[in-house]
């Protein structure tokens, strides 16, 4: 079931988040309302019908910290049982962000997120202690690493409701409410917060049509001295230079534009942040997203130019990544 009722009684007994977030707080039952609207999301009935029907299993432990977010029991199911529960969580195809694996049975997802965990993670302030948010965090995935690294309060936010269900698939064995993932947009977060100490923002950046004012948006959800990490998709090139698609890119639709890392320092700088760095880039390959029985959709070898892996189906240079971190002043 989506009950967000302990995650918001969680915050309230924290007076320093409670007082901080006053104000988001009392928004916070309206957007969970607005972002879980059946009558726009027509499937969403079919989703939580999944999630109700999930079996209560008695858990031992869980383990946030190794690839596939792991949730064990003290009682193996049976291959029958297995098949079953199998099948339950097919109803929530497509499973895009993972792996996970819940009771022994692995999701293998359509992305290796634990790929992109393991290059931020070294270059990043420790989370220990900190207060973070995770803006575009599909299923929720890294919220958990979050955690398991040591944030004190994760709060993930995505507008897509699949995923939403997906987190609390996972929150449902877990229970720990210091994570959560909330059925919104960036632009529903109440403007200026100045609160987290670490803002994520990964892959989306590309998806926004302005990505100055969602640079600032970033700046402001942070406290001072706050340390943002952004990963976006790039091309190779000087200051500058900027690929703007026509149309299409890799199959995307809305991909407005892919910046070179020199530029998109620039831009970090533009938008007031100080010591931007450059983490990683990384060539996006066939082998960190593909085609699984959970996500069973084309992925990107079907994106992908079929005579040259180099460019994408349209021409452009093939998804390459990078990641940045940046404070706010
Ligand atoms: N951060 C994850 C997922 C990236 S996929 C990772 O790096 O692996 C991009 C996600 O952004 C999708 O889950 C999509 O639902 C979400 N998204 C799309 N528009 C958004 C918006 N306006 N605000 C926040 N998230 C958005």
């Amino acid at each position: 079931m989506i009950d967000y009722q302990p995650f918001i009684e969680q915050l309230s007994s924290n007076d320093n988040y409670r007082d901080a977030l006053a104000q988001w707080l009392e928004q916070i039952p309206a957007q969970i309302t607005n972002g879980l609207d059946e009558k726009r999301y027509g499937d969403l009935p079919r989703w939580q019908s999944v999630l109700a029907q999930l079996p209560d299993w008695p858990t031992s432990d869980y383990d946030l910290n190794q690839a596939a977010i792991t949730i064990n029991t003290t009682k193996p199911l049976t291959t029958a049982q297995q098949n079953d529960f199998k099948q339950q969580l097919k109803g929530l195809h497509p499973w895009r962000k993972g792996p996970f694996n819940l009771l022994g049975i692995e999701i293998d997802t359509e992305w290796r997120s634990d790929w992109k965990w393991d290059r931020l993670i070294d270059h990043i302030q420790p989370l220990t202690g900190k207060k973070v948010l995770d803006i575009g965090c599909g299923s929720g995935y890294h919220c958990w690493r979050m955690r398991g690294a040591g944030a004190d309060l994760v709060i993930g936010i995505d507008p897509t409701p699949l995923f939403i269900v997906q987190f609390f698939t996972l929150q449902k064995y877990i229970q720990d409410h210091r994570v959560t993932v909330l059925p919104m947009g960036i632009e529903q977060l109440p403007k200026k917060l100045g609160f987290f100490d670490t803002v994520f923002s990964m892959g989306v950046l590309y998806h926004r049509r302005s990505p100055f004012d969602h640079l600032v948006e970033l700046r402001d959800s942070l406290a001072t001295r706050g340390e943002l990490v952004l990963e976006t998709l790039v091309i190779e090139g000087e200051e500058g230079e900027v690929l703007v698609p026509e149309g299409r890119y890799a199959r995307m639709g809305n991909v407005w534009f892919l910046p070179s890392c020199p530029t998109m320092m620039l831009w970090l700088k533009k938008a007031g942040f100080n010591d931007i760095k450059l983490a990683d880039v990384t060539d996006t390959t066939t082998e960190e997203q593909r085609r699984t029985e959970w996500m069973t959709f084309h992925s990107l070898e079907q994106f992908l130019d079929p005579d040259d892996h180099r460019k994408s189906v349209e021409g452009y240079p093939a998804p390459r990544r990078a990641i940045f971190t940046a404070k706010a002043p």
